[in-house]
């Protein structure tokens, strides 16, 4: 006779083992040749200059990362042999015509904050490396408030400056919107405008996009096709291979306490599999209550005692570590259920 709970662990050990081979399949998947595109936001001097306008809020902690933080980051990366490569030179790679490391990094910046310039670009000359910066033209009144008083919007002539420095101009929509809450012509504008009008500060065409906040829908991945861009990134999370959808490709975000030994081993093999399980619930949540609730939903965890374990870097470990618990309780059943042969 079969107890209901002989019935739960019957149908949990399969799971176990599905979840289990998923994971080294993952885990193999992520050790071929892959490419971490890392996102950035703002960047601040330093984490104790707590009271001082450059101190980030506490919901903050996965879009701000410390200058020295950042420095750690890049050295780690250029000690440990992975190249900083550029999203053109990634292209070029991509399509067979300059080869490609097994591990290699691109390093993006979404929304345009003067921080970025004045404090990663620095750290990014000493190392001679470059990255994509993902402007919103006119950021919205929502996006002026997150920072105000601690940090601002990049200038034309910033912005034009960066592009003469060697690094590569991308756009964020014009206002830094969701465009899931935009009809399609609103989407488009959105997208031609501020192609066109990065170009023009540039003077150079603009082939790179952002998908600002939560991610965007199948639609509009063939707008931003169709309005002439070549990739786009959004918020999966993982690392992209050479035959990645150019339209939908992965980052990592990197959060605030991350040192560069910390960063290196994030971004193996295991490392990757367990940020890519965190980024799908995340994306879960995103789908079933909306972007904006699930944000809102995420902030007052982030200010509730919950957040030692919920926190960006957290969440991962504690997912595993709540797996391996459930995986430990279900053979734990099963021996317990075994007939007894004394
Ligand atoms: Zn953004």
């Amino acid at each position: 006779m079969v107890t209901a709970l002989g019935w739960l662990t019957l149908v949990a050990l399969p799971l176990a083992a599905a979840a289990l081979l998923a994971w080294w399949w993952q885990q193999e998947r992520h050790a071929s040749v892959r490419t971490a595109i890392l996102c950035y936001h703002r960047l601040v001097v330093d984490d104790r200059a707590i009271g001082n306008s450059a101190a980030p809020a506490d919901d903050e902690q996965g879009w701000v990362v410390t200058q020295a933080e950042f420095r750690s980051q890049i050295a780690a990366l250029v000690g440990a042999g992975i190249p900083i490569v550029d999203l053109d030179a990634w292209l070029a790679a991509r399509s067979g015509r300059e080869p490609m490391a097994r591990r290699s990094v691109i390093l993006t910046f979404d929304d345009g904050y003067t921080s970025a310039l004045e404090l990663a670009v620095p750290v990014l000359q000493q190392y001679g490396a470059k990255a994509v910066f993902y402007i919103a033209v006119a950021p919205d009144a929502e996006s002026h408030e997150k920072i105000a008083g601690r940090d601002s919007f990049l200038s034309a002539d910033q912005i034009a400056e960066l592009h003469r420095a060697g690094h590569t101009i991308g756009s964020h929509t014009m206002t830094h919107c969701l465009l899931r809450e935009l009809d399609a012509e609103a989407v488009d504008w959105q997208l031609r405008e501020s192609k066109s009008r990065l170009a023009k500060m540039v003077g150079a065409p603009v082939d790179h996009f952002c998908i600002p906040r939560a991610g965007g829908l199948p639609r509009h991945r063939r707008a931003i096709a169709a309005a002439g861009y070549l990739t786009a990134t959004g918020n999966a999370k993982g690392t992209a291979d050479l035959g990645h959808d150019l339209l939908r490709l992965p980052r990592h975000t990197v959060v605030r306490g991350t040192s560069g030994a910390r960063l290196l081993r994030d971004l193996a093999p295991a490392g990757q599999v367990r940020a890519r399980c965190a980024g799908e619930l995340r994306r879960l949540a995103s789908a079933l209550l909306g972007p904006r609730l699930a944000y809102g939903v995420r902030q007052r965890l982030y200010h509730s005692p919950a957040r030692h374990l919920l926190g960006p870097q957290q969440l991962a470990t504690t997912l595993s570590f709540l797996g391996a618990l459930w995986l430990l309780a279900a053979v734990a059943f099963v021996i317990w259920q075994l007939p007894c042969q004394c």
